[in-house]
């Protein structure tokens, strides 16, 4: 058992349900086994367990681990690709590099710099969208597991519309699914995710199939793209005759509490309604659709509307994998809709970046720091004389030192990673866990 000395700031309860910041300026979590088991201030902690070793992180301020709700891995070397919007976007950046994974050797090293790129960004869960070919999903997944994070993944199926080398049949989509999800499907912390890379590009017969492998793999997730970009969105009406988005996956059964679909930045009143009654949570990744020219999030439609809404990098369209920088950018977002945004606080943004991931993606044990949770941190410690170090040393309040985390943290201040309590990078340096 250890006990952590640090100032802790997490989001116990949604701000979006009444929620608010809290703060412990001096606290002790006592974490054993990797789960925290008791927290208060680091005196009471510390007089209950007096013989237990102590970490002195007050140098810096804690975070639970944050939790990425939408990124591709195939995509981590394409990032910053500006320019285009989102078909000619693919066409020129993402595609290419994805035909690439055909190479296992190749798909292995994206899948060591796109860990590299979640680790050191303080990201300790993610929901990953995969590669369209199963050996280079099976080295995704190795390389989660060698390193402990909490990722949820799959093959990402299509059958038309893009390059024939991405392309292939529902039988063997099905069959690739059920063998990749036997394999990895609740090994250590892994989960296996459903994955049509859209409705666009993804048949009637495909998205039978993602049926078929989400109702008979239990406890699968079920994630894909929606209402991203208005040209897609007429195509997708287009092949589904006249059909919603949200519809397209919702008449396969694939719009469920289990469902984490991405974007959503286009949504008829009909399609929030049912995805609010099926449960279904929406990934917002605002750098992304800034990037893409893919339009301002209706957040508050989400909100009254019921919708679940996490955050989510889309690393590589996102512009990267700090979830410090998503988080101002949906505060910026909602700042330019007027009054149509939602004037968010740096608890919405903490949240939005932590408890409301683990929400969406059914992890009851991890989010916030709270007894009982997983101990999945980051330590946000700038160096000294830093704009950030400056302004937390300066800050007016809790929620004031929250906000320059926002505005000014970068992976660079990200000055340790724990996921179930071992830690896994420190600054520069960064480790898998034993074996
Ligand atoms: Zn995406």
């Amino acid at each position: 058992m250890t006990i952590f000395r640090v100032r802790v700031l997490d989001t116990p309860t949604s701000p979006f349900a009444g929620g608010t910041l809290r703060s412990d300026d001096d606290c002790g979590l006592l974490v054993g086994d990797g789960v925290i088991t008791a927290r208060g201030p680091f005196d009471v902690v510390r007089a209950e367990h007096p013989d237990e070793p102590v970490l002195d992180l007050r140098q810096g301020l804690l975070l639970p681990g944050l939790v990425d709700t939408h990124v591709h891995f195939p995509q981590v070397r394409v990032i910053g690709g500006l320019g285009l919007p989102l078909l000619d976007w693919l066409d020129r950046y993402a595609l290419p590099e994805e035909m690439r994974l055909a190479d296992v050797d190749h798909a292995r090293g994206v899948a060591r710099d796109f860990v590299a790129g979640l680790v050191d960004a303080g990201t300790t869960t993610a929901l990953v969208f995969g590669a369209h070919q199963a050996p280079a999903v099976d080295v995704m997944f190795e390389v989660a597991d060698h390193w402990g994070l909490r990722v949820t993944t799959g093959l990402v199926t299509s059958d038309r519309l893009l390059p024939d080398a991405l392309l292939t049949t529902p039988e063997r989509a099905y069959a690739e699914s059920r063998e990749l999800a036997g394999r990895w499907h609740g090994k250590g912390r892994l989960r296996y995710a459903v994955t049509p890379r859209f409705s666009l590009s993804a048949s009637e017969g495909v998205l039978e199939a993602c049926a078929a492998t989400f109702s008979e793999v239990p406890g699968s997730l079920f994630t894909s793209h929606l209402n991203e970009n208005l040209h897609e969105i007429s195509e997708v009406a287009a092949l589904f005759g006249g059909a919603s988005y949200v519809d397209t996956y919702d008449r396969f059964g694939l719009v469920t509490p289990r469902s984490v679909l991405a974007h959503d930045v286009h949504p008829t009143d009909a399609e929030l309604g049912t995805l609010a009654a099926r449960g279904a949570a929406v990934a917002h990744c605002p750098t992304s659709n800034a990037a893409l020219g893919s339009g301002l999030f209706p957040l508050r439609r989400h909100i009254e509307a019921g919708v679940r809404v996490s955050l989510g990098s889309d690393v590589g369209a996102g512009t990267g994998f700090s979830l410090f920088k998503e988080g101002l950018q949906a505060y910026f977002v909602q700042q330019l809709l007027g009054p149509d945004g939602m004037l968010l606080t740096s608890a919405h943004l903490l949240w939005l970046s932590t408890g409301a991931g683990a929400d969406a993606l059914g992890l009851g044990d991890v989010g916030d720091l709270s007894v009982g949770k997983q101990f999945d941190a980051v330590w946000v410690l700038p160096e000294p004389g830093d704009p950030l170090a400056v302004g937390l040393d300066n800050a007016s309040s809790p929620e004031d030192a929250l906000s320059k985390v926002f505005a000014l943290g970068t992976t660079s201040d990200v000055g340790g990673v724990w996921v179930a309590g071992e830690q896994i990078a420190a600054g520069r340096w960064r480790s898998p866990r034993p074996r």
